[in-house]
């Protein structure tokens, strides 16, 4: 007997017709005599559009209540899930994040989690109960209503899996695993058997949202065995798991694109200690990431210093910015929304050398222009137009030979 933690993405649940197959492999894995907990997102479209209609009722809807509304979204599909599985003649429960044990902190809208009790759950598994938990959610230590950010279903199983020691993970969603670039964008783009937590990742971080990172960091600090595949068919999936000594033999794993950042350059800006300190800190205050940062020294004296933030903090980046250009006497402010970040991933880079040179070559054969680079020691990432974002995308795709990888 196996214990199994499923988790079902927003096209999977997307209408009845879909929870009743969700309820078909589920009762499978039962009968199998597996213990199975579900994890599920809202049915698609549905988070976006509690969004928009909390955005109807204020322009900047109260963020602990607008936690509470989207809450609502998996608190639906998992009840909807146990009713099913009900009418079928099986013990099943459903449960919302606090009752599943998920203690999160207090930031609304992306709360990390700070401990998980699955002890109701195992108490219900052992009862011979399926499990059905709402993801996405857990409450803070005054009982409020969280939310973990989006795709944060993903977190919540993983999470879970690890507090039940379960077996596997099943990530089930609408793509047959971890493609080595995002399958929409790329026809030729293969399916990965296994990829190391590390590369997985870096992918995650780098753009491919077919995991949010924040399960991935969870998988890989206790060691969760999780497998991605498809709801639609029976295929295997990728797995994802430690690194072993066959994956450092590729090169480049994958290719991601984000098109979720924006840049903001500060013109001229005095070349003198503590400048950057003094641009940075209030956006450090204000919890805006910052990612990419060039800073070009002219001979004059002054420095262009540019970076990146994601399009949700650009606007509130954007106004601590010029506030702070005009204190250091900064010429102007100017700013790019249409960026793209296109990254090669691999664990193989860190012992073999040429892969920047192969990846400039492959954008200047397209004359794709880049605007910034970043690298690590298992990636290298090049901020190009948004509009050459799907040429770049498969030109570096078969670049590195991803299309022919069986
Ligand atoms: P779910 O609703 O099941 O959580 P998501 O939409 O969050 O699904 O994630 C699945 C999507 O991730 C796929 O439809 C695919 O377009 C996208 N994706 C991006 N990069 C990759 C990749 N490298 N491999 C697989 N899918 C990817
Ligand atoms: N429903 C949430 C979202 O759309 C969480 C999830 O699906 O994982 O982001
Ligand atoms: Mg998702």
């Amino acid at each position: 007997m196996a214990l199994r933690v499923q988790k079902y993405g927003g096209t999977s649940v997307a209408n009845i017709e879909r929870i009743n197959c969700v309820a078909d492999r589920v009762q499978k894995a039962f009968d199998e005599k597996d213990q199975v907990v579900v994890v599920l997102s809202a049915m698609s479209g549905v988070t976006d559009s509690l969004i928009a209609l909390a955005k109807q009722a204020a322009e900047r809807p109260d963020r602990r209540e607008l936690d509470v509304l989207l809450a609502t979204g998996e608190q639906t599909t998992a009840a909807l899930l146990a009713i099913i599985l009900k009418s079928r003649g099986y013990k099943a429960k459903s449960f919302l994040g606090f009752q599943a044990g998920i203690k999160t902190d207090k930031t609304s809208g992306k709360a990390r989690i700070l401990d998980i009790n699955c002890k109701n759950i195992q108490t219900s598994l052992d009862e011979g109960y399926i499990c059905v938990v709402a993801g996405f959610q857990g409450a803070d230590e005054d009982g409020a209503i969280t939310t973990l950010g989006r795709g944060g279903s993903d977190t919540s199983a993983v999470a879970i899996a690890s507090s039940l020691k379960a077996d596997v993970c099943e990530i089930f969603t609408d793509v047959d695993g971890v493609y080595t670039t995002d399958p929409r964008i790329c026809s030729s783009a293969r399916k990965i058997k296994k990829i190391s937590y590390e590369e997985m990742l870096e992918m995650a971080i780098l753009g491919a949202k077919v995991l949010q990172i924040r399960s991935v960091e969870f998988a890989k600090k206790y060691n969760v065995p999780v497998h991605v595949r498809s709801s639609f068919n029976e295929e295997e999936g990728t797995m994802v798991v430690n690194e072993s000594a066959d994956m450092e033999s590729v090169i480049v794993s994958g290719i991601t694109c984000d098109m979720n950042e924006a840049r903001i350059t500060l013109k001229r800006v005095p070349d003198q200690p503590g400048i950057s300190a003094k641009i940075f800190s209030p956006l450090a205050k204000a919890e805006i990431s910052v990612d990419m940062i060039i800073q070009n020294t002219r001979t004059g004296g002054d420095t262009d210093l540019t970076f990146t933030v994601t399009k949700d903090d650009f606007d509130r980046a954007l106004e601590i910015t010029e506030k702070v250009a005009k204190e250091v006497g900064a010429e102007e402010v100017i700013t790019a929304e249409e960026i793209a970040k296109v990254s090669v991933i691999g664990l193989g880079m860190k012992s073999h050398s040429g892969v920047a040179a192969t990846m400039f070559e492959a954008l200047a054969s397209e004359n794709i222009n880049i605007r910034m680079i970043s690298t690590s020691e298992i990636r290298i990432s090049c901020v190009i137009l948004a509009k050459y974002a799907e040429l770049a995308v498969r030109t570096l795709h078969s670049a590195f030979g991803l299309d022919q990888i069986k």
